[in-house]
């Protein structure tokens, strides 16, 4: 699950982490008054920022600075009226701007196969990082934290005296310790800073420092440990979930879509493979990796129908049901009751074997289903089914 820039930014806080302040708009005549506070407090200017789950918001017009409140409403207006690929902007972050003196980037991600953390930081920050990873991979400073441990001082201090951040030793260590700390904290996959930014600070009395400041965050959480920490599913952002993700969530389905034109509908992730791969073998290309899982009673073979269904491209349904947990009678009747539901009429074969399988198959002859024996044969037809569409 992404989070928004603002989210993530709480998240670094509440791990002890310098991030400038700001607050969120969702109108421009709301980003106005919250630039009122901040030059209230000494900003110079305020940055008004895009808040869409997308990267390069900054390349895409999505971040600019404004000098006073009514030109910050003009601002956050234009950027309220953006669509960043694809996606429309729905409210701001608005924050005193930061006088940058440097750009970093710094960033903790799982490293599946090295089984640890993997902090990947550079000193070209606030530019794509893929680039810079292509084109000078040598610029790319990679340290591993143990799992248990998380990053240990000494490995903090590598990474800042490679990144050329000596100067700022303590700011350094604090920030890279701290981000494999969200990261172990929240469960997150990754947690990214870029930029990461050496700033100039002036305070009232004294003269300016510099300092080290978390400018933008993007934090990923593992999906499969959200459980760990119901607090954070609030963070979700119901607008920007794909709708078909969030009606697989909802109904308890795990559904990948994919670019073929046979919807598959199988219980278990083992069998959905299998069922993927046989398709293939004939001849043709799945639209979907869709588990209803064990026990799935007839809404859910309903919902799984509407989501195969929603695509398009879908000409053809492949319904491989092996009864364990799940019986077979239930799920038939799912697929009369989704039948009759549907909005589109595809053709459609069904294979059900294992628990009350000549119930279904009594149910599934009632209803007029096409109905196979055998997976290959399934697959087999599907496939038929599919190109004499298409043709
Ligand atoms: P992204 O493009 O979606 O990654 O958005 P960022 O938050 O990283 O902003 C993009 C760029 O805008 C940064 O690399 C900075 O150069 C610039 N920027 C962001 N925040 C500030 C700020 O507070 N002050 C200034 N002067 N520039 C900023
Ligand atoms: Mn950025």
């Amino acid at each position: 699950m992404k989070i928004q820039e603002a989210d993530a930014k709480s998240l670094l806080v509440a791990q002890g982490l310098p991030v400038p302040p700001w607050e969120e708009a969702h109108t421009a005549a709301e980003a106005r008054e919250a630039a009122k506070r901040f030059f209230a407090d000494g900003a110079e200017q305020v940055v008004i920022k895009a808040q869409v789950l997308v990267g390069g918001r900054g390349k895409a017009g999505g971040v600019k600075l404004a000098g006073f409140a009514a030109q910050t409403e003009l601002v956050a207006q234009s950027i309220l009226d953006l669509e960043i690929k694809g996606i429309p902007v729905r409210k701001v972050l608005v924050g005193p701007a930061a006088d940058i003196v440097k750009e970093f980037y710094l960033s903790a991600v799982l490293d599946r196969a090295a089984r640890r953390i993997l902090l990947m930081g550079s000193a070209e920050g606030g530019v794509e990082i893929e680039q810079v990873a292509a084109e000078r991979p040598d610029a790319i400073v990679t340290i591993h934290a143990d799992p248990l441990i998380g990053l240990q001082a000494f490995q903090a201090r590598e990474m800042a005296f490679r990144l050329g951040l000596g100067a700022h030793l303590k700011d350094a260590v604090a920030i890279a310790t701290g981000l494999v700390r969200t990261m172990l904290a929240y469960d997150a996959d990754l947690v990214e800073i870029n930029p990461l930014a050496i700033v100039n600070v002036s305070s009232d009395d004294g003269p300016v420092t510099q300092r080290l400041q978390c400018l933008d965050a993007k934090i990923t959480l593992d999906d499969s440990a959200l459980h760990r920490h119901p607090e954070l599913e609030q963070l979700r952002d119901p607008d920007e979930e794909d709708p078909a993700d969030r009606e697989a969530r909802e109904a308890g389905l795990t559904f990948i879509k994919l670019d073929g034109t046979i919807g598959c509908m199988v219980n278990g992730a083992g069998l959905a493979m299998t069922t993927m791969d046989l398709v293939k073998r004939a001849g043709g290309e799945p639209a979907n990796f869709l588990d209803i899982g064990g026990g799935a009673r007839a809404d859910k073979v309903a919902a799984a129908m509407r989501l195969i269904l929603a695509d398009p491209k879908v000409n053809a349904i492949l319904v491989n049901i092996f009864g364990g947990i799940t019986r077979g009678d239930e799920v038939a009747r799912g697929l009369i009751e989704a039948r009759a539901q549907q909005e589109r009429d595809v053709p459609m074969v069904v294979r059900i074997v294992g628990t009350n399988a000549a119930e279904a198959a009594v149910l599934l002859e009632q209803a007029q289903f096409v109905t196979a024996a055998t997976l290959d044969e399934a697959a087999a037809q599907a496939v038929a089914a599919s190109k004499s569409a298409v043709a």
